[in-house]
């Protein structure tokens, strides 16, 4: 296998996708604040959206453990993408950009695993050597990402342990069963709390 991945600096990942598909960049909370800083030093517009989040009947708190960018509406992308020099933020971009195209695929509310995202085109051009890989091959091609979607990986199970921890110690209480109406009234009427890990 001498298949290495190397970026085509086509900007697709920074941007939304035509279809159904909704673009998520996650950002933990702290990554949110860094990026609000370089937005306000720029005079930039940053704005963000809850992403993964859980509702707490027992403090009635949305507990908010990722937020995702909101895309620009004239340009469809980041707003820290720019046309010639491709992000803006290279040096300290989000965890989930920097483990790109490596991706974390939700299983289940409280789990995750690494995966590759397909809409990444070197991902497309290479499908059919990338579609059968084990661990140890996937890790020899995205040599320098791995790492980081282990340690997104990591930090996620941090916060998911975070979260069954405050659980089992009684702090807060996340029903299994919601409905949407439910969840969008909760939504609607609940304060934000921040879950953060190191
Ligand atoms: S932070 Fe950079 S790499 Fe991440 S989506 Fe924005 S422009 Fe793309
Ligand atoms: S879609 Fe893939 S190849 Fe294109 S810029 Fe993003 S990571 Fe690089």
């Amino acid at each position: 296998m001498s298949l290495k991945y190397k970026c085509k600096l086509c900007g697709t990942c920074c941007h939304e996708v035509p279809g159904d598909y909704v673009k998520r960049i996650p950002l933990y909370p702290n990554e949110v604040d860094h990026l609000i800083e370089i937005a306000k030093d720029r005079d930039i517009e940053f704005k963000v959206i809850e992403d993964l989040v859980f509702p707490d009947v027992k403090n009635e708190k949305i507990l908010v453990l990722t937020y995702r960018i909101r895309l620009n509406n004239k340009t469809q992308g980041c707003p820290f993408y720019n046309e010639v020099s491709g992000c803006t933020v290279h040096d300290t971009k989000p965890l989930a950009c920097q483990a790109y195209p490596l991706s974390l695929k939700r299983i289940d509310a409280f789990n995750f695993e690494i995966s590759i995202d397909p809409l990444c085109n070197f991902v497309i051009q290479n499908y059919k050597k990338l579609e059968d890989l084990d661990i140890e091959k996937l890790k020899k091609v995205f040599k320098e990402e791995y790492p980081k979607a282990e340690k997104f990986y990591r930090k996620n199970k941090k916060l998911i342990f975070k979260i069954r921890k405050l659980e089992v110690t009684s702090k807060i209480e996340i029903p299994r069963q919601v409905s949407l109406d439910e969840f969008n009234q909760y939504l609607e009427k609940w304060d934000r709390q921040d879950i953060s890990v190191k």
